[in-house]
């Protein structure tokens, strides 16, 4: 096992919170694939901190809604690389939220939050458990949300995408535990980074015991560990990193 080399793709590297994981990932010996679907600016910063830094990490390409394109970029990787080299960490972290009252919900909102962050787990999941399984060793690590576990007004469509995340992570787990695959959840609550740029800091944190907004680099820490060999008889779980916000 100790000669094969270990990928880890992290959807949505170009992010707040994937680009911090990626980085602790790094740091953690994996080879990195920093993905994006527009940003590949943001993606290549990630890139070029991980490779200075004396680590591994290349970008890598697609949209996660859509499960062709998906399939065949993850296909065309695996042919690129021998039998030696394989993703062997999966952290699902792209997301969206469009958030607005079920009143006003479009179609249009709910189907691509849906898309983006359920159906994308699905998606990219399907394609690379084969050689998790095969190699017997592999984690997944879902990016969810507080939203997916308490239900938050405003985000039905959000919370639903979320929450149905959790259940996949909890069934998954069940059916690959054997293989030494384990299949976790993080539930970030308020996270400094662009989709929260809208919300006020000021007054939210006093909600929160641990009164601020988290960082991306709180939430990379989680990740990392659930990766990590450590974390080896942890499945199925689903961890808060929320400042002890009540859920
Ligand atoms: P960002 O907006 O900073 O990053 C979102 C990432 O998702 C970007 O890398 C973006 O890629 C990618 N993405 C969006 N749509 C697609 C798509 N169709 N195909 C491929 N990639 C896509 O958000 P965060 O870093 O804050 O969010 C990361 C995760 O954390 C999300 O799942 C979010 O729901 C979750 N989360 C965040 C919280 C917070 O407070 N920030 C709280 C709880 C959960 P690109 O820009 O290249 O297009």
């Amino acid at each position: 096992m100790s000669e094969l080399m270990k990928y880890a793709l992290v959807t949505g590297g170009s992010g707040g919170i994937g680009g911090a994981i990626c980085k602790q990932l790094a740091t953690d010996g994996f080879r990195v694939l920093v993905h994006y679907n527009s940003n590949q600016e943001e993606a290549l910063k990630v890139v070029t901190h991980i490779t200075e830094a004396g680590g591994f990490a290349e970008t890598i390409q697609f949209d996660v809604t859509r499960l062709e394109e998906v399939q065949q970029v993850l296909k065309s990787w695996r042919e690129q690389h021998d039998e030696t080299s394989y993703i062997a960490v999966l952290v699902n972290n792209a997301g969206i939220s469009k958030d607005t009252l079920m009143v006003w919900m479009e179609p249009a909102d709910w189907h691509s939050v849906i898309n983006t962050n359920l159906n994308s787990f699905y998606y990219v999941t399907s394609v690379l458990l084969k050689d998790m399984i095969i190699k017997k060793w592999g984690r997944i690590i879902n990016v969810v949300s507080l939203s997916g576990i308490k239900g938050l007004p405003g985000q039905t469509n959000y919370s639903a995408a979320k929450a149905g995340v959790i259940g996949a992570t909890k069934a998954l787990a069940q059916e690959v535990g054997k293989k030494k695959v384990t299949v976790n959840a993080v539930a970030p609550g308020y996270i400094k980074t662009e989709m929260v740029k809208n919300l006020d800091e000021s007054q939210l944190k006093n909600l929160i015991p641990v009164n601020r907004f988290g960082k991306p680099e709180e939430v990379a820490a989680t990740v990392g560990f659930l990766a990590s060999e450590g974390a080896a008889y942890i499945t199925g779980e689903v961890i808060n990193i929320n400042g002890g916000l009540y859920t």
